[in-house]
């Protein structure tokens, strides 16, 4: 077998592991193989990220959004959503919550809704770098002077998941969209000095275990600085609705196989694996994870944020009262890192 049961030190380094492996560990089902990729991955992330659990608290901003993913249940096509876009002042509030609560990191996110003007989003961004808030930016893609405005008003990082590294997958999810164009766009960000963040989705109905692989391999060569990995969930208003969801086992083996790979980034339980098991987060935790994100959205929009149904965090509104998350961090012997959890060291 590959590299698993290797419990010298070289094999806590971490660094490039082939495509052809990644492959025969995704499709790998002996049990204690497995249980040694999760117990290697956690090895690299002890060693590279240390214990500490970042939060980075979310605010999904505006569910408004002009592109047409097949995935997504805010598709410009799906007519059922009850649209809604929060007031600067709104979402300004919501900063000085995650502040008082202790939160270094906010992470403003939306669908691709142009009625938002950049030299708008610009003054909000320095307004929250006032608060001495770390922001992350989830909005999409943008133009070069777009990003550069933002990146100069202060915000600090950005998100964009190419979700999938196979073009032909990718411009079928994404009519009108090409990979070709994200990657600028990413390229766009790590030249802007963004610390720069992408992802992907497993169980993507057409996706296979080598282009998962090549997603993996993509990321180690994008030198990116946090990567989200989440389950495809088919909702109901989609033309997916009846595509098979992903599983957790499948997300948990792709977050090892990138803690693996690209040793020290910050890698996200997101909320999805959260969402097709209860203790998917905190298995994510177990095996490469380093980052939360708790959901700060004000409960009457967070149900209206439904890029996939049932959301885990709708009912998480006790996270104010700092006990859910924190409760599942130290279950599992880590603790709330206090630091803004930057890849390269605070700024
Ligand atoms: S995945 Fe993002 S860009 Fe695509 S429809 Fe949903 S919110 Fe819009």
């Amino acid at each position: 077998m590959p590299f698993a049961e290797d419990r010298s030190s070289e094999a806590e380094k971490g660094g490039p592991v082939t495509q052809k492996d990644i492959v025969r560990y995704l499709l790998e089902h002996d049990r204690s193989v497995v249980t040694s990729l999760f117990a290697r991955a956690d090895r690299v992330r002890s060693r590279f990220v240390g214990s500490g659990v970042h939060l980075r608290g979310l605010i999904e901003f505006s569910n408004y959004c002009c592109q047409d993913c097949l995935y997504c249940g805010l598709r410009r096509s799906n007519r059922r959503v009850k649209r809604y876009r929060m007031l600067y002042a709104q979402i300004f509030d919501v900063c000085r919550q995650a502040k008082a609560l202790g939160i270094k990191t906010i992470v403003l996110q939306s669908g691709e809704d142009r009625r938002y003007r950049v030299r708008d989003l610009c003054g909000l961004v320095t307004d929250i770098k006032k608060l001495g808030l770390a922001v992350t930016l989830s909005i999409g893609e943008l133009s070069y002077a777009q990003y550069r405005q933002l990146r100069l008003a202060g915000a600090d990082r950005y998100l964009l998941r190419f979700e999938t590294s196979d073009p032909k997958l990718y411009a079928s999810l994404r009519p009108g969209r090409t990979l070709a164009q994200r990657l600028r766009c990413l390229s766009w960000l790590h030249k802007l000095g963004y610390e720069t963040g992408s992802g992907m989705m497993t169980g993507l109905p057409g996706q296979t275990a080598g282009s998962i692989a090549d997603d993996i391999c993509l990321f180690g060569k994008l030198d990116l600085d946090m990567i989200g990995i989440g389950p495809f969930i088919p909702h109901p208003h989609t033309p997916l609705a009846k595509a098979r969801p992903g599983s957790l086992e499948l997300v948990l083996k792709a977050i090892a196989l990138t803690r693996i790979m690209t040793s020290d980034t910050n890698i996200p339980a997101t909320t999805a694996a959260g969402t097709i098991d209860p203790r998917g987060r905190e298995k994510a935790l177990r095996c490469g994870a380093n980052v939360l994100m708790p959901n700060m959205t004000p409960p009457p929009y967070r149900r209206l944020y439904e890029i996939y149904p049932d959301k885990v965090c709708i009912n998480e509104g006790e996270f104010s009262r700092g006990a859910y998350l924190a409760r599942m961090i130290r279950r599992i012997g880590r603790t709330i890192s206090s630091d803004y959890g930057y890849r390269k060291g605070d700024r």
